[in-house]
Formats: C-alpha cells, sequence, structure tokens
C-alpha cells in the first residue's frame, strides 16, 4: 500500500514537471541545423534514422497500423515506418505537442521545426533522390490518422475506442519511457503496459537514452529522467514479455558537447511480443 502510493507520487512529480514542457524550444535544443547534424556521420540523428530505415526494410515489419508512443512535437520517428503501415497513430501526454504535431499535419505554417532536412536524409537512405521529400511529406500527411492523448502510466494507456481490438501490428516509442519515468520500476512498469496496445507476434522498436538522470523540455525546465544502461533495458523486455530481436547503442563522441542533458549514449530496441 505503501509502496503504491510512493509509485504514484513519482508519477504525479513527473506529471507536473512536464507542465512546464515546451516545443519549440525542445525542437531547437533538439533537432534545428545547429543541433541535428545530419552530415556529420558520427552524430546521433543520422543513427537514429539509419536504425529506423534498417528495422522497417528488413521485411519482418509489417501490417496496418504503427502506433508511435509519446511522440512529442516531433515527425522523424515516422518517416520510414509511414512507407510500410497505411495507418500511423500519433500520440502524446501533452495537448501543447499535440498541437505542434497537428500544425504540421494541417500544413498552414505555424511549425515550430522545418522537418525538410529530416524528410530528405530518410529519403536518400531508401534510395530517393533528396527532392522526393514531398512526395514522403504527402505519404506521411495522408496515413496519419490521429493524434491522441496517452499516458503510459496507466494500465490503459490510450482511450479505449482509439485502437482496433487485435491491436496495434508495430509500437514505435522514442525517447518517451525513460524520460516519463520517476525510476526503473516505473520504466518497466510503462513498457508493460503500453505492449498491451500490441498485437502478439507485433514489434517493439524502442529508442531510449543511456545514463540520462536529466534534460531541459523548456527554458529553465529541467525534467529529471531515470538513468538506464542496456542490462536494465533488456531485463524490463524480458519481464514484459517482450522476445529481443537486437540492441543497438550509440556512443556519444568525446568531443560533442551536452548542453541540454547528461547522457551518455543512446539505445535502440527491436523486439517481438510473445
Ligand atoms: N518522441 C519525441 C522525440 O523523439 O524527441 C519526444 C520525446 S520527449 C524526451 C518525452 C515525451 O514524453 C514528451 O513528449 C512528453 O510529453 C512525453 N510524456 C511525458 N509523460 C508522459 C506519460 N506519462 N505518458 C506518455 N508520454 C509522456
Amino acid at each position: 500500500m505503501m509502496e503504491e502510493k510512493g509509485a504514484e507520487n513519482g508519477v504525479a512529480a513527473m506529471a507536473a514537471c512536464y507542465q512546464g514542457f515546451d516545443p519549440a524550444t525542445y525542437l531547437q535544443n533538439n533537432y534545428s541545423p545547429q543541433q541535428a547534424d545530419l552530415e556529420r556521420k558520427d552524430s546521433l540523428d543520422p543513427w537514429t534514422l539509419a536504425c529506423l530505415h534498417r528495422a522497417f526494410t528488413e521485411g519482418d515489419v509489417s501490417g496496418e497500423l504503427l502506433v508511435d508512443i509519446g511522440s512529442g512535437p516531433t515527425l522523424y520517428q515516422v518517416m520510414s515506418g509511414c512507407e510500410v503501415f497505411n495507418k500511423v497513430l500519433l500520440t502524446d501526454f501533452l495537448e501543447v505537442n499535440r498541437q505542434e504535431l497537428r500544425s504540421w499535419l494541417q500544413d498552414e505554417g505555424g511549425c515550430s521545426l522545418d522537418w525538410t532536412p529530416f524528410l530528405q536524409h530518410v529519403c536518400k537512405l531508401e534510395g530517393r533522390p533528396p527532392s522526393a521529400w514531398t512526395e514522403k511529406a504527402s505519404r506521411l500527411r495522408q496515413v496519419i490518422m490521429d493524434i491522441v492523448h496517452v499516458d503510459v502510466h496507466r494500465p490503459q494507456p490510450l482511450a479505449l475506442d482509439v485502437l482496433p481490438a487485435a491491436g496495434a501490428d508495430c509500437l514505435l516509442s522514442c525517447y518517451c519511457l525513460e524520460s516519463a519515468s520517476p525510476d526503473l520500476a516505473a520504466f518497466t512498469r510503462a513498457l508493460g503496459n503500453i505492449g498491451r496496445l500490441l498485437r502478439p507476434g507485433g514489434h517493439l522498436l524502442l529508442i531510449g537514452t543511456l545514463g540520462m538522470s536529466y534534460y531541459f523540455g523548456g527554458p529553465g525546465v529541467k525534467i529529471p529522467t531515470v538513468p538506464v544502461n542496456e542490462a536494465q533495458v533488456c531485463a524490463s523486455l524480458k519481464e514484459n514479455g517482450y522476445t529481443l530481436i537486437r540492441l543497438e547503442v550509440y556512443t556519444l563522441p568525446q568531443d560533442m558537447n551536452l548542453k541540454f542533458d547528461d547522457e551518455s549514449g543512446v539505445f535502440f530496441v527491436k523486439a517481438i511480443k510473445k
């Protein structure tokens, strides 16, 4: 009982931190041309985009519906998957992030970030000319079926009528679970909660930071996060009935100066739900 109350308090404290999250600052800190150098081969974003490209084009990930958990205000993560799935559902805890995504979807201006360099980069990975980015943007706008609220700390993270009874064919989640969890137990529980949204035999693609204890989600908004390592991620996956296909690790180059968080690296997981 005491333990349950403690867990609830930890999760509530995280939710309170997120009230200061500012999509424009988060995008500027992490995905603006000044921060995300897509030309530099050893920088993080090309690595992430390559992991996603490979995962979606290996031939084993298929179906109708891809669900992205904790999309935040970002779109890079579904730029490969949108070519494989006819329906993509974006989700986030915060209305400000869902609004940022809607702005892009409606294509009427007012977006905090121009995603063109990311679209061009993924086109190149697919062997298409960078100029094909407009087709990719149209495809993405066509397949995004909705942008809805999610809470990974609830046993039922999405509203009941959002998904078909069978569940999603593939779940994607980037930098969400460790950023939304006060401790490892909450991270593991959240992994189990989102797993209920996935059909048996469906794939999980999970990207997260390693060893990160905070990041800035807005001007002066320091969000405490749970630092995890590879072994803990693997144990959490096992505990929740996933079979690991592959875990890849990106280690930050020594000369890469971190201004907005203290991560030591990033993991990419491809797993399948038993
Ligand atoms: N996926 C994006 C990316 O790749 O940059 C955003 C990641 S951001 C570090 C963490 C995200 O987790 C935020 O968008 C935040 O709104 C979301 N979040 C916070 N608490 C959450 C919760 N309880 N359930 C689901 N998402 C949550």
